[in-house]
């Protein structure tokens, strides 16, 4: 059987793109239901972007903050905010922007779903477990690599796992891809998501589900990044910007290996960020990907990018455990990256190995 893919119906791309966001979001405020609510990254409470923001009297703005990756509970308490916002007029809000990267983007994806279902996001960590549409949810991102905003999943840590809402309700109806809005992002944070993205492409790229539609976009998005991370450039925020939608699409119709697998299990653990924590895990992935390693380090180095060392160190033998026990799950992970007898190559032991390297 092949996926279905649901894709993002609608998306504006271009420097300044941003500007026509109000416009687009007239058309879908109602006159029983014309509230919205945005939900935004707070690195940006002081910034001019603050101002530009088009929020009309009725709408609602929620501050989020992201320090930490989307947690349940935060996801919870914003689902609250917003429903009361339009409690008193028996309506739910005409839609919910999420503004910022990856956290903010899957924290706005989070809370349309929230406000159609019933109970609590922990509830429907999984496949395929929403039962009712979102409320129409649309996505400005402001930092580049995830993917968030094509994917069918907003990634939330509950009390028991970390694991995303994945649905076809989840995927936004609306992109707003406007370069401008990375130009400012600090070099560390621009590397690192930005590796997510190059990282994606390598791990789609190298393995069995790989076909042509994900190649395609891999491979380009994988230009696209060598050429940003090495030559630079004026439209570099453009190039990046477009490897990230392609890398999503690419990983969408195929999947990511043996770096994301080992990177869930030492996030979770050391609550390390999802780019970080990748980046951290690529650089002892020679054996496997050695072509994207070695092209790494070159970007790495042009940018002067110092990877913290000696993370696991510490740790004692029951968080090593739960490491290897995180990282195991990912069996289709596993599966694409090392072929169907996965279980013979990636040991407990190799993988123990490896961690305990970082
Ligand atoms: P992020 O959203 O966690 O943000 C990282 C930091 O950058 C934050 O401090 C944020 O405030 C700051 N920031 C964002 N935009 C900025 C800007 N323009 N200028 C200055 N600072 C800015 O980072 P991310 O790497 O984009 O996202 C990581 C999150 O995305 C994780 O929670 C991860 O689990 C999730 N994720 C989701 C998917 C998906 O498909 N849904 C895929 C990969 C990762
Ligand atoms: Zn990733």
């Amino acid at each position: 059987m092949f996926r279905n893919y649901k894709m993002v119906p609608r998306l504006v791309f271009g420097r300044g793109a941003f500007n026509q966001l109000g416009d687009i979001l007239a058309e879908k405020r109602t006159a029983d239901c014309s509230a919205m609510i945005f939900v935004v990254d707070d690195v940006f409470r002081d910034k001019p972007l603050a101002d530009r923001l088009p929020v009309e009297p009725r709408d609602r703005l929620l501050w989020v903050n992201v320090d930490e990756e989307p947690k349940t509970g935060y996801v919870d308490h914003l689902t609250q905010l917003a429903r009361e916002h339009t409690a008193a007029e028996g309506t739910l809000p005409a839609g919910v922007i999420g503004i910022g990267g990856g956290s903010a983007m899957d924290l706005a994806k989070a809370v349309s779903l929230m406000l159609t279902n019933p109970g609590s996001s922990a509830d429907y960590q999984g496949w395929d477990l929403i039962k009712n549409p979102a409320v129409y949810h649309a996505a400005v991102p402001t930092l580049s690599g995830t993917g968030a905003e094509v994917s069918r999943t907003a990634v939330l840590t509950g009390p028991e796992k970390k694991l995303g809402l994945n649905s076809d309700y989840t995927v936004f109806d609306q992109l707003v891809l406007d370069p401008e809005l990375i130009a400012d992002v600090p070099v560390d944070q621009w590397f690192y998501t930005g590796m997510d993205c190059y990282i994606h492409c390598v791990e789609s790229l190298n393995g069995d589900f790989c076909n042509p539609f994900s190649q395609a976009c891999a491979e380009k998005a994988q230009d696209l990044c060598r050429k940003v991370f090495l030559e630079g450039g004026e439209q570099r925020d453009d190039d990046l910007m477009m490897a990230s939608f392609l890398g999503g699409l690419s990983i969408a119709y195929s999947q990511v290996g043996v770096c994301h697998a080992l990177s869930y299990g030492l996030s979770f653990v050391l609550g390390l960020h999802h780019g970080i924590g990748n980046c951290v895990v690529f650089d002892y992935l020679e054996e496997f990907y050695p072509e994207g390693v070695r092209d790494f380090r070159r970007m790495q180095e042009r940018h002067g990018i110092e990877l913290p060392r000696g993370l696991t160190a510490d740790l004692d033998e029951a968080q090593v455990e739960k490491m290897i026990d995180v990282s195991m799950v990912m069996e289709p992970l596993w599966e694409h990256a090392l072929g169907s007898d996965w279980k013979t190559i990636m040991t407990r032991d190799r993988a123990r190995e490896l961690f305990l390297r970082m």
